[in-house]
C-alpha cells in the first residue's frame, strides 16, 4: 500500500498494549498510524490469558490509555487476568472511532527495511533518512504486502519466540527436530488441558515467573489425579528456586513465587525437583520422548509425555536484519536501554533513561516495549510508557 500523504505515516509493529499506547501518542501527533498485527488485538496476552497480571491494574495503563477509553475501567487495584485486560482495555482501544481502519489484524511482519537501501546502503548518510521505510507483511494464506512509512515503532512482544530449552541457550540434542512436541507458552494446565494432562508423566523446565505458574499448576494437576507424574528440572542450586523479593511490593508476584517455592522444598510424592539440571538430549519414543538430564555431573534418562520449557522468549531481529538499528550482543535489546538496565535486578528498580538510550542509530525506527528490553525479564508496561514518553519528547 503506498499512500501519497504528507502527514507523517507511522508504521506500529504489533497490537498489544505497547502498541496501542504508540499509536494513542502518534495520533495525538497528527501522524497517519497503521496498526499491523501478526495475529489479533492483544494476541500474545490471550495466549496467557487465565494467568493474572502481577503488578496492579494502574500501573498498567498510562494516563492517555484512560483518556482515550474515557472511564469504564477496572480499579487501580485489580489484579487483571490477561483476558481481562484484553476484554476491558485493548478490545475497546481498538474500537475507537481514531483507529478505525487503522488496525489490520493477521498481518505479519516479515521484514523492515529503508526503500532501496539495505543495511549497507549509505549508512550514517543524510540521505538515509529521507528515504522512507518498506514493511513487508504476509498475511495467514501467505499473501503479501508492502506498507510505506515514515516512522516504524516495533512492538512486536518477544513472546512469539521461545528460548531452547538445552543447556547454555544451545538447543538440547534433538530438540531442533521434536521442538514442536514441547510446550513454550503458558497455558491453562489444571483448567481447560487438565484432561490433556492428567495422570500423564510430564517435564517442566524453568524457574522464572512462567514456570513457577506451571509448577502451581502442576501441582493441582497431582491432587487431581495422583498418578501424574512430575520431574521439575531448574538450573540453579537454590532451594527456592523462584527469586523472592522480600516484602514484595507487587504482592501478586510475591504470592505465585512463594507457592512454588513451598512446593519446591515440600513437592507432593509424585513430584521430583532436580536442582541443577539441564536438558542435554531427547529422543522420540512411542507416544514419549526419552529425555537425558544432565543433574549437576550425573546423567539420568528420563521417559516422559510432555514437556514443558518455559525458559524464557527472546526478540525476533530477523525482520529487522536490514536495518542499521543496533542491538546488544548480550540482550539483544536495544544497545543503549541493554547499557542503561545493566545492573538492575528488579523491575521495580528506578532507572534513568537518557532519551539518547532508545535511539536505535537507525533514524526514525524505535524498538518499544518488552521488545526493547530483549532477553531482560525486567520490563514492566509501566517501563514502557516512559520510554514512550521519552521518544514522543523527541520526536
Ligand atoms: C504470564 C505473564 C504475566 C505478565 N505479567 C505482567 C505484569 O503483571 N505487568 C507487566 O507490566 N508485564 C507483565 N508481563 C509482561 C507482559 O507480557 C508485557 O508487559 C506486555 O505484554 C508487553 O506488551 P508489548 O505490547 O510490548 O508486547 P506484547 O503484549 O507481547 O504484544 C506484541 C504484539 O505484537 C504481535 N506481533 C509479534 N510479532 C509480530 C510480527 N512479526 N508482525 C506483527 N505483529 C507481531 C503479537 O501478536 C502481539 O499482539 C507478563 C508476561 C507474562 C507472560
Amino acid at each position: 500500500m503506498l499512500t501519497t500523504s504528507k502527514k507523517k505515516r507511522a508504521v506500529i509493529i504489533g497490537a498489544g498494549p505497547m502498541g496501542f499506547e504508540t499509536a494513542l501518542r502518534a495520533l495525538d501527533r497528527g501522524f497517519e498510524v497503521t496498526i499491523l498485527e501478526a495475529g489479533r488485538v492483544g494476541e500474545n496476552i490471550r495466549q496467557w490469558q487465565h494467568v493474572r497480571f502481577f503488578s496492579p491494574f494502574g500501573m498498567n495503563i498510562s494516563p492517555c490509555v484512560r483518556q482515550a477509553l474515557q472511564g469504564n475501567l477496572p480499579s487501580d487495584d485489580a489484579i487483571l487476568t490477561g483476558g481481562e485486560f484484553v476484554e476491558t482495555v485493548l478490545q475497546p482501544l481498538s474500537r475507537l472511532p481514531e483507529l478505525d481502519g487503522k488496525i489490520h489484524p493477521g498481518q505479519r511482519v516479515v521484514s523492515v527495511a529503508r526503500s532501496g537501501l539495505g543495511k549497507v546502503g549509505l549508512p550514517n548518510h543524510p540521505l538515509r533518512i529521507e528515504r522512507p521505510f518498506r514493511v513487508l507483511t504476509e498475511d495467514i494464506e501467505g499473501r503479501e504486502r508492502i506498507f510505506e512509512a515514515d516512522l516504524v515503532f516495533d512492538a512486536s512482544g518477544v513472546y512469539s519466540q521461545p528460548n531452547w530449552a538445552g543447556t547454555a541457550g544451545m538447543p538440547a540434542l534433538g530438540e531442533r527436530d521434536l521442538g514442536s512436541r514441547i510446550v513454550r507458552h503458558l497455558r491453562d494446565f489444571d483448567g481447560s488441558e487438565f484432561q490433556r494432562n492428567a495422570g500423564k508423566k510430564i517435564l517442566l523446565i524453568g524457574h522464572g515467573h512462567s514456570a513457577a505458574h506451571a509448577a502451581i499448576a502442576l501441582n493441582n494437576i497431582i491432587t487431581r489425579a495422583p498418578s501424574t507424574q512430575v520431574i521439575w528440572a531448574v538450573r540453579t542450586d537454590r532451594t527456592k528456586p523462584i527469586l523472592e523479593v522480600p516484602d514484595d511490593p507487587l504482592s501478586e508476584r510475591g504470592k505465585v513465587a512463594q507457592a512454588a517455592n513451598e512446593i519446591a522444598q515440600s513437592p507432593p510424592k509424585n513430584m521430583r525437583i532436580l536442582r541443577r539440571t539441564t536438558l542435554e538430549a531427547l529422543v522420540e519414543a512411542i507416544d514419549s520422548l526419552k529425555v537425558k538430564l544432565k543433574i549437576w555431573r550425573n546423567f539420568e534418562e528420563v521417559t516422559v509425555e510432555e514437556i514443558f520449557a518455559l525458559t524464557g522468549y527472546r526478540p525476533n531481529l530477523e525482520m529487522l536484519r536490514e536495518l542499521t538499528a543496533e542491538f546488544s550482543g548480550v540482550s539483544e535489546g536495544v544497545a543503549g536501554l541493554y547499557r542503561a538496565l545493566t545492573n538492575i535486578t528488579d523491575c521495580l528498580a528506578k532507572i534513568e533513561i537518557n532519551p539518547n538510550d532508545l535511539q536505535t542509530g537507525e533514524t526514525g525506527f524505535f524498538s518499544v516495549g518488552i521488545k526493547s528490553y530483549g532477553r531482560n525479564s525486567g520490563f514492566l508496561l509501566k517501563s514502557g510508557v516512559e520510554q514512550l514518553n521519552a521518544i514522543f519528547s523527541g520526536l
